[in-house]
C-alpha cells in the first residue's frame, strides 16, 4: 500500500483545528467516501484511512501522542499491524452521520465483516463477532454475570489450520507465484493502466493445496460453539457493546484471534420504565385512600417498598423511593425508583356504593342525576 498521509492532510484540517472542526471534516469526507455509497475502487480503503485519523485527532490522547511522534506515535496506538476497524471506538459518530437504519442496525456487519482480506499471505487476524445478548432490566439495574454459546471457527485440530491433509504438500501458487496479487495492464486512449487485484487462482492466498484436510474442507478452521463467560456491569442501556478481546473467530495461518462484541438489548419491562439510572413506575390506588390516605406496598426491582399516601393525594402524585433504581455504570450510586400513584374511579357500582356516592355529592352540592360522577373526583 502506498506510504501513509499524514493524519491532518486526509482530513484537511489544521493542527490547531477544534474537535467540532474535526467532527465537520470527518462527516463531510465520511458521507463522500462510504463505500456504500461510494463505488469508486479505492473509495473502501479512504474512508477506512479517514475513520484511522478521525479516531486519532478527536482524542486528545492519541492526538498529543502523534503530534509529538507522527507515524511512530500511530504505531504506539495501533501497532504494527496498523489501524483496523475494531481499533475504532466512534460508530456512535458514523451512526450520527447515516443514521442508524443506513446499516440496518447492524454497523458491526458492515464494518468488520465488511474487513476483507488484504490478500497477503502472512497470518490474518480472524473476523470479530456480533453476539446479541437479551437481559432483563433487573440485570441491566444489578449487573449480570453469565454464560453464552458463541459458534465460531476454532483452528482445525487436523491439519493445525493450514488447510492441507496432513502429509500432503502445500504449493506456491503457479498464477501469481505466491504474491497473491495479479497485474493487468490496459491499454486506453488516454494511456496504459494498471490495475492491480486479487489472484483468481488461489484467491489471495498465494499457495494451493494438494490435498485439502479432509476434516475443514481446507479453511483451516471448523465451527465449533464455545461457552464463554460474559460479566455484564450494572448500569449497562440498550445497545451498549462489550468488546471481549480474543473471543472471536481463530487467526488465518497463526494470526490472532478477532474479538468477540456482545451488544446488550435491555427488555421492557411490565412494570417499569426506564429514564437513564431512574425507573418509574405507576400503581392504582382507590378514591378512599386518596382521600382518606394509606399505606401501600409497591414492588421495587429487588423486593418490595411501603409508601405512605396522605389524606388528599391527587391523581399523578409521584413519590419518590431513593436509591431504588438502576446501579450507575460508574458504579457511583443508584438512580431513584418514581411511584406515580393514579386514582382508579371505580367502573360499577353497587347499590350500597351507588348511595353512598350519591349522599356524598348531595353533601358537596352536586347533583348526580346529570350523570357527573366525574366531578366527585374533583371533590374527594
Ligand atoms: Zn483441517
Ligand atoms: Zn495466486
Amino acid at each position: 500500500m502506498a506510504e501513509k498521509r499524514d493524519y491532518y492532510e486526509v482530513l484537511g484540517v489544521g493542527k490547531n483545528a477544534t474537535g467540532d472542526e474535526i467532527k465537520k471534516a470527518y462527516r463531510n469526507l465520511a458521507k463522500k467516501y462510504h463505500p456504500d455509497l461510494n463505488k469508486a475502487p479505492d473509495a473502501e480503503e479512504k474512508f477506512k484511512e479517514l475513520s484511522e485519523a478521525y479516531e486519532v485527532l478527536i482524542d486528545p490522547d492519541k492526538k498529543a501522542n502523534y503530534d509529538r511522534f507522527g507515524r511512530a506515535g500511530a504505531e504506539s496506538i495501533f501497532g504494527r499491524e496498523g489501524f483496523r476497524w475494531s481499533d475504532f471506538t466512534h460508530f456512535s459518530d458514523i451512526e450520527d452521520i447515516f443514521g442508524r437504519d443506513f446499516f440496518g442496525g447492524d454497523i458491526f456487519n458492515v464494518f468488520f465483516g465488511g474487513e476483507r482480506r488484504t490478500g497477503r499471505t502472512g497470518p490474518t487476524r480472524g473476523s470479530d463477532l456480533r453476539y446479541d445478548l437479551k437481559i432483563t432490566l433487573e440485570d441491566a439495574a444489578f449487573g449480570l454475570k453469565t454464560e453464552i454459546n458463541v459458534h465460531r471457527a476454532g483452528v482445525c485440530d487436523l491439519c493445525n489450520g493450514s488447510g492441507a491433509k496432513p502429509g500432503t504438500r502445500i504449493n506456491t501458487c503457479p498464477n501469481c507465484k505466491g504474491t497473491s496479487q495479479e497485474r493487468r495492464e490496459r491499454r486506453t486512449p488516454f494511456g496504459q493502466f494498471v490495475s492491480i487485484t486479487t489472484c483468481s487462482r488461489c484467491h489471495g492466498e498465494g499457495r494451493i493445496i494438494e490435498t485439502p484436510c479432509p476434516r475443514c474442507n481446507g479453511t483451516g478452521s471448523i465451527g465449533r460453539t464455545t461457552k464463554i463467560s460474559v460479566k455484564i456491569p450494572s448500569g449497562v442501556e440498550s445497545g451498549s457493546h462489550l468488546r471481549i478481546s480474543g473471543e472471536g473467530d481463530s487467526g488465518i495461518r497463526g494470526g490472532p484471534p478477532g474479538d468477540l462484541y456482545v451488544v446488550i438489548h435491555v427488555q421492557p419491562h411490565e412494570f417499569f420504565k426506564r429514564e437513564g439510572d431512574n425507573i418509574f413506575c405507576e400503581i392504582p390506588i382507590t378514591f378512599s385512600q386518596a382521600a382518606l390516605g394509606d399505606e401501600v406496598e409497591v414492588p421495587t426491582l429487588k423486593s418490595r417498598a411501603r409508601i405512605k399516601i396522605p389524606p388528599g393525594t391527587q391523581t399523578g402524585t409521584v413519590f419518590r423511593l431513593k436509591g431504588e433504581g438502576i446501579f450507575r455504570l460508574n458504579g457511583r450510586g443508584r438512580g431513584d425508583q418514581n411511584v406515580i400513584v393514579r386514582v382508579k374511579t371505580p367502573e360499577k357500582l353497587n347499590n350500597e356504593q351507588r348511595e353512598l356516592f350519591e349522599k356524598l355529592a348531595k353533601i358537596g352540592g352536586w347533583n348526580v342525576k346529570k350523570g357527573i360522577l366525574g366531578m366527585i373526583i374533583g371533590l374527594i
